[in-house]
């Protein structure tokens, strides 16, 4: 039988497969470009895509792809076979350099915000030798990043990369400082937990909301939900046992690191997180997740749901996001040390991090900021839309004595001087890891929770690897040059403590206290979509974001006006997939039944007089009344649609959509989830909540 081990990455072109296919020059030159971003020869490149396309073939392979992650946050390919005619009439299998490191699909209707003219709107794609090249299905994957002709980064992995490099840039200086001159390179790594949903597949068909818009817009709450709280790592069930053990075969294959796997809270829904990975490989092993959950779902009668917030009432999906910093010899900067001089290294890439969270908090919210999450979000089950740190009682007790230059209560008491003296070892938190913080501490890595289950995780990490390296920036510029550094260092990180301890909150993020509290404390509440993407123009964001060279203004320009446009497309297709089931499904489903039961009264009046036919009499009247307030609710939602059209800017545009186009939506399904608690089950036209919720064992 077949291990793991034996299969483990099959479908992967990786280090293993380069040794052993390419010739010993190009395998080193190869290398250089990998570890280094060396440019690549033409001729190491096409001997790279001569043993890729060898390789793939004997794999099975007949196509080949440029695989990349354009702004609608799924990935994108297009196949092109390896054929070429041979003389003979015959075809022989081919694969230039050329081909591997540039393509030109004719990409022209990805979202691009304004940044191409339809006239020149090819783009092109660009090998990113970094992640490794694969094969899905009978195609061999490459990498790339998208690319206007301008060199404007139409993509999420061009400014994933940059954010990465500025990083690096920026963490180096602040190593050399500490004397660490053996670093070549500073990397982040990520682990993303993804949580999900998982359905019957016959069930779905007969959503037309789930279909159009991944969630359920309507649907009365079932008897049980996710209260006893016995969903959440509970024992799997057979059916979805045999998904995940499909699943991770698959990605296995893929050499995606799937690790943990368990039930949620809410029922049916379930969790995987990998082994973390450099954040770039991270990323695209991410969206691979996502895309082969779902198509392994369809082959087990399933659907995976990856929407935000799929069903009301029980918790949604999100995404947690362990970020930390660690140098190539595989030292984590977010560890706290052994000796005085690491212990102050680790302070001050920590204070980095805490500044950059107060310092972005709106650009950390707007990365994660869709249609889908903002019913997540302040929805006391995910962090509330206000960024804070959690960092635990001690380090938060560490923190508080250097700031006020007072005697740490450790095990010793003593009067903390960094660099100078050793800090009390703290454990990780463990016993009370607060689950209600957007941004927490958990030992060795900060976990962002903000994230929703269908974002790319490349927004959150670009945002988060740029405002640290804007941190890292400042004390360095600070810092090299200075007489007495471990004194400057010493008041450098008092001096952020002090200007930003107003982001350290260790409470429950869930509660409304918290809201106030941090209203008090000036930190922002962007509580939807449309609140917050405008700030993306900011001045300050704007210079920071150019001048770490992760985004050029125009390309900031055209992400607010996609994720704006992508907010109101969202909201419109659930609006109108309401108008649809209302007026095609659900009123001519009511009405039925409400003919019934007047046909039944009429029957019972015939076979006596005297009987009462109160309840009919009662419950005639109450749906009759609730399928006339369909009917206007309806049509005022139909009508709010219509004036969309008034907008030229997307900015009102999205602020009338939550104005006035959502509070509609909601009030015409609490009339029809009203109706649905009178009607008969056997009248209802789609699959109810519970039985969505309860129907895969
Ligand atoms: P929990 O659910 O308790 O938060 P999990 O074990 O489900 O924990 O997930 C933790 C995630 O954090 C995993 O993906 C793990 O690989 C990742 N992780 C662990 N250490 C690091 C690190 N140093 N940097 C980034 N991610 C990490
Ligand atoms: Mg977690």
């Amino acid at each position: 039988m077949q291990t793991v081990s034996d299969y483990f990455g099959s479908m992967v072109f990786d280090d293993r497969v380069m040794r052993a296919t390419l010739s010993a020059d190009v395998y080193r030159s190869l290398k250089k470009t990998i570890d280094r971003g060396a440019q690549l020869d033409i001729s190491v490149a096409n001997a790279v895509a001569n043993a890729m396309k060898d390789w793939a073939v004997a794999h099975g392979a007949t196509h080949y792809t440029h695989w990349f992650q354009p702004l609608t946050g799924i990935t994108a390919e297009k196949h092109d076979s390896f054929i070429t005619p041979a003389p003979n009439g015959s075809v022989i299998m081919e694969f230039s350099g050329k081909e591997l490191i540039k393509g030109e699909p004719d990409a022209s209707s990805f979202p691009s915000g304004g940044l191409r003219a339809t006239f020149e709107a090819r783009g092109y794609t660009a090998w990113d030798p970094t992640s490794y090249a694969f094969i899905k299905g009978k195609t061999l994957c490459i990498p790339t990043a998208f690319c206007s002709y301008g060199g404007e980064a139409l993509d999420k992995k061009t400014p994933l990369l940059r954010s990465m490099e500025a990083l690096n840039r920026q963490a180096m200086r602040i190593l050399k400082l500490f004397g660490n001159t053996g670093v070549k390179c500073v990397r982040t790594s990520v682990g993303p937990e993804q949580e999900y949903f998982l359905i019957d597949k016959e069930m779905y068909d007969k959503r037309k909301d789930l279909i159009y818009t991944g969630r359920t817009l309507f649907g009365a709450k079932p008897p049980k939900g996710q209260e006893l709280d016995d969903h959440y790592f509970g024992v799997i069930k057979p059916r979805v046992e045999e998904y995940m053990a499909d699943l991770n075969e698959e990605l296995w294959k893929l050499g995606v690191l799937a690790k943990t796997e368990h039930n949620e809270v809410a029922p049916a829904q379930h969790e995987l997180a990998p082994i973390y990975s450099t954040t770039n490989i991270a990323t695209d092993h991410n969206q691979l997740t996502m895309e082969i959950m779902q198509k392994v779902a369809s082959r087990h009668g399933l659907v995976c749901l990856l929407h935000e917030k799929p069903f009301a009432g029980v918790n949604g999906s999100g995404k947690h996001n362990n970020w930390s910093m660690a140098t190539d010899k595989g030292v984590n900067l977010l560890t706290p040390g052994e000796t005085p001089h690491e212990n102050a290294q680790f302070l001050l890439f920590l204070c980095a991090v805490l500044k950059a969270v107060d310092d972005y908090q709106d650009l950390l919210r707007i990365a994660v900021a869709t249609a889908g999450n903002d019913h997540r979000l302040g929805a006391n089950e995910a962090p509330p839309a206000v960024l804070s740190v959690f960092l635990g009682d001690e380090l938060t007790a560490v923190l508080e004595a250097i700031e006020n230059d007072k005697p740490y209560f450790g095990k010793k008491k003593t009067q903390l001087k960094l660099g100078v003296d050793v800090l009390p070892l703290f454990q990780k938190d463990t016993t009370d890891r607060n689950r209600t913080s957007p941004f927490a501490f958990t030992g060795n890595k900060f976990e962002f929770r903000m994230l929703g289950s269908s974002n790319s995780i490349a927004c959150a990490n670009i945002m988060l690897n740029a405002a640290v390296a804007e941190s890292l920036k400042q004390y360095a510029d600070r810092l090299e040059g200075v007489e007495d550094f471990n004194t400057a260092l010493h008041l450098m990180i008092k001096k952020t403590i002090k200007d930003h301890k107003r982001i350290i909150f260790n409470g429950n993020g869930y509660d409304e206290a918290w809201i106030k509290e941090a209203e008090r404390r000036g930190l922002s509440n962007y509580r939807t979509t449309p609140d917050c993407m405008p700030h993306l123009l900011d001045k300050k964001n704007v210079d920071m974001l150019t001048s770490q060279g992760v985004y050029s203004e125009t390309e900031l320009k055209s992400r607010c006006d996609i994720m704006l446009d992508n907010y109101c497309k969202a909201v419109l297709i659930e609006a109108e997939t309401m108008v649809d089931m209302a007026e095609k499904q659900i009123v001519s489903a009511v009405e039925k039944y409400v003919s019934k039961i007047c046909e039944t009264a009429i029957t019972k009046k015939n076979f006596a007089a005297d009987i009462s036919c109160d309840y009919e009499h009662g419950l005639v009247k109450k749906l009759s009344v609730l399928i006339d307030r369909a009917a206007s609710c309806t049509g005022d939602l139909k009508e709010a649609v219509v004036h969309v059209r008034d907008f030229c800017d997307i900015i009102s545009e999205a602020n009338y959509i939550r104005d006035e186009i959502l509070p509609k939506m909601g009030a015409l399904r609490a009339v029809v989830d009203e109706a649905e608690t009178m009607t008969a089950a056997e009248y209802w036209p789609v699959p109810t909540y519970g039985e969505l919720l309860f129907g895969v064992r």
